[in-house]
C-alpha cells in the first residue's frame, strides 16, 4: 500500500462557474484558475501522484501550457488515475475534504462522490468527500477563497 496527501487553494471571484469535485454548483461567485480550478479535484489528483511519489500536479499539467487552459479536471483526475493504473495500482480509499463559507456543499456531495468513483475506476463506497466552513475566520470564512484537502490509500493492483 501507498499513502499519499494533498491541499489546494483557489481564489472566490465574480464571473467565474463555482466546479468542485466535478460538479458545476449555483453561485455568484467561482474560482480563479488556469483550468476550471476544481480545487478539490486537484488536491485528490495530487494526493495520488504523491503516494506515487511523482512530484506535485503542477510538473504533469503545467498552467503555462495552453493544453490545460479551461480544461475539466475531471479529465486530469483520469489521466492521474491511468498513470495509477499504469503503474500497478488502484485505489483503496479516498478521503476528503473542501473548506468554504458559502454555499452549502450537503446537495452536491453525492454527485463528487460518483464523479471520482468514475474518473478512478472505484467503488463510491471508497471515495470519501466532506465540507466545513471556516466561521467567518480567515480566507475562507472571509468567503476569499476555497481550501480542499485529500488523503489517499493506494493498494498494489493483484496484492
Ligand atoms: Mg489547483
Amino acid at each position: 500500500m501507498r499513502i499519499g496527501q494533498s491541499m489546494d487553494i483557489h481564489r472566490l471571484c465574480e464571473g467565474r462557474k463555482l466546479i468542485l469535485g466535478g460538479v458545476e454548483i449555483p453561485y455568484e461567485k467561482g474560482l480563479l484558475g488556469h483550468s476550471d480550478a476544481d480545487a478539490l479535484t486537484h488536491a485528490v489528483a495530487e494526493a495520488i501522484l504523491g503516494a506515487l511519489a511523482l512530484g506535485d500536479l503542477g510538473k504533469w499539467f503545467p498552467d503555462t501550457d495552453p493544453k490545460w487552459e479551461g480544461v475539466n479536471s475531471q479529465i486530469i483526475l483520469q489521466e492521474v488515475g491511468r498513470m495509477m493504473e499504469e503503474r500497478g495500482y488502484r485505489i483503496g480509499n479516498v478521503d476528503s475534504l473542501i473548506l468554504i463559507e458559502k454555499p452549502k456543499m450537503a446537495p452536491h456531495i453525492q454527485a463528487m462522490r460518483e464523479n471520482f468513483a468514475k474518473a478512478l475506476h472505484t467503488d463510491i463506497a471508497n471515495i470519501s468527500v466532506k465540507a466545513t466552513r471556516g466561521e467567518g475566520m480567515g480566507f475562507v470564512g472571509r468567503g476569499e477563497g476555497v481550501l480542499a484537502q485529500a488523503v489517499v490509500l493506494l493498494e498494489e493492483i493483484g496484492a
